[in-house]
């Protein structure tokens, strides 16, 4: 199955944290195969918005973000891919007057980083955004921030990545991290095992269980979050904007993608109340977005933990992509949002539904460390929902992290070691 049974590192997980790593150490001068269990961008990295931005990031994060930003300007050149970005600026439409004074405040300290980001009044939203029916006062706009399609951007990278010799190797499962006296040998799959002496795990909603195999605690929950496209019409708009009721993005075919601004699900699980405790400030702050549902994951969610057990190793056929059922009821009433929003007809024609499970800490940002437990590994994981945008910037560093052992860009809000300080941490994030 593997063309090289030895390589520097090794990358579990082929979403775009998985693949952007691989390409950063190859740019490094590491040999390195990325193993995927899947289908290379088979779950989140497909799934998502294509919402490529700095606005209303945790300011914590701002740095990686606009790091990432630079890095997707290039990133088509570079890989001879196209990946669908472009600088098109992101809108927040404010619902109210405490909202707009929370814009403010964000761009008032986002400003002190170097990223200009204002809040625009109601005449100059409709200079942005002629097509937009309703007419609101007040909206954060951010010029520098971009779109990219999800359906291009991680196969490009994985397909430049075999452009220059690196595996990408799919339907694969990693059921292990070898280990000798503490330090990573290489890991087994279910092709067989691979030596090395470093991995990354990107594994995204699955890495927890994965690290719980090893006795590490990462506590890590999901969302299901459902997504609707249209068919290619003229729509008008150039501008990712997200209003109280609906997020929308155009696409490069034509249509809008689009999904609730403000309605997620859970779907409960084991870990749901694993880490109830943890999860509790980020709960409190959200509980009036977040619906709650008994249903078929409870179960699909022990299946995903007993892969890791030895004797139940094979069982995984069946889960191998995670593929949620969108909320039809919740994207019906996006639909029709959408359409007040715009002026468009109520019955604008649906061309796919789709939904997708998101990784998410209790602070809403993600964890990027190397693990004490097992000297070779690094973690990459729970994006909390904007790992998209962050994608590249998150890979370099990683990559960065795994070759040198250090990094330029302060990461030590994103440490594992966070959960073992502080009980409780709660999301810092604007939107
Ligand atoms: C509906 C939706 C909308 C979103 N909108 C946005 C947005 O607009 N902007 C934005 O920035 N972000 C958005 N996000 C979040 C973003 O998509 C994710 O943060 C990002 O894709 C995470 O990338 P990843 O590589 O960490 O995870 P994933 O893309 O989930 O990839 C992880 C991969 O690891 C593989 N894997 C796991 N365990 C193993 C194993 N043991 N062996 C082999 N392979 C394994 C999985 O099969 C999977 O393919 C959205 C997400 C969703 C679902």
């Amino acid at each position: 199955m593997f063309e090289r049974k030895h390589v520097d590192a090794v990358v579990i997980g082929g979403g775009i944290i998985g693949c952007a790593t691989a390409w950063y150490l190859h740019r490094r001068g590491l040999s390195v195969t990325v193993v995927e269990k899947g289908r290379v961008a088979g779950e989140q990295s497909s799934r998502n918005w294509g919402f490529v931005r700095q606005q209303g990031r945790d300011l914590r994060e701002l740095p990686l973000i606009m790091k990432s930003l630079a890095n997707w300007r290039g990133i088509d050149a570079e890989l001879g891919e196209s990946t669908g970005f472009v600088t098109c600026g992101n809108l927040a439409v404010a619902p109210d007057d405490k909202k707009m004074q929370a814009m403010r405040d964000w761009a008032r300290d986002a400003a002190a980083q170097g990223l200009e980001s204002r809040v625009v009044s109601g005449s100059e939203m409709e200079a942005l955004a002629p097509a937009m029916a309703r007419r609101y006062s007040a909206a954060l706009y951010t010029p520098s921030d971009g779109r990219a399609e999800p359906g291009l951007a991680t196969q490009a990278i994985a397909s430049a990545l075999r452009r220059v010799g690196q595996e990408v190797v799919e339907t694969c499962m990693v059921e292990d991290l070898l280990l000798q006296g503490g330090e990573v040998t290489g890991v087994a799959t279910e092709g067989g095992e691979i030596r090395c002496s470093k991995v990354v795990l990107a594994g995204g909603v699955w890495s927890t269980q994965f690290l719980r195999k090893l006795d590490i605690s990462l506590p890590q929950s999901d969302l299901r979050v459902s997504v609707g496209r249209t068919q290619a019409f003229a729509h008008g708009i150039e501008i990712p904007t997200w209003f109280p009721a609906v997020a929308l993005r155009p696409r490069q075919d034509g249509g809008l993608s689009f999904a609730s601004g403000a309605v997620m699900d859970h779907d409960l699980n084991a870990d749901s109340f694993r880490y109830l405790g943890r999860f509790l400030p980020n709960f409190l702050m959200n509980a009036s977005s977040l619906r709650v549902h008994l249903n078929s994951r409870f179960a699909e969610q022990r299946r995903q933990a007993r892969i890791y057990r030895a004797a139940e190793r094979k069982s995984y056929e069946e889960i191998r992509t995670l593929d949620p059922a969108p909320n039809h009821k919740l994207l019906e009433r996006t639909r029709s949002a959408l359409a007040d929003a715009f002026g468009f007809p109520r019955d604008l024609g649906l061309a796919e539904t789709w939904a997708g499970r998101i990784d998410v800490m209790p602070d809403a940002i993600p964890v990027i460390d190397q693990a004490p437990q097992a000297k070779g590994l690094t973690l990459a994981t729970g994006m909390s929902g904007h790992g998209f945008g962050i994608g590249l910037g998150v890979g370099e560093v990683v990559a960065e992290l795994v070759d040198r052992g250090t990094t330029e860009l302060d990461l030590s809000a994103f440490s594992l070691s966070r959960f073992s300080e502080r009980y409780f941490v709660k999301p810092k994030n604007l939107l």
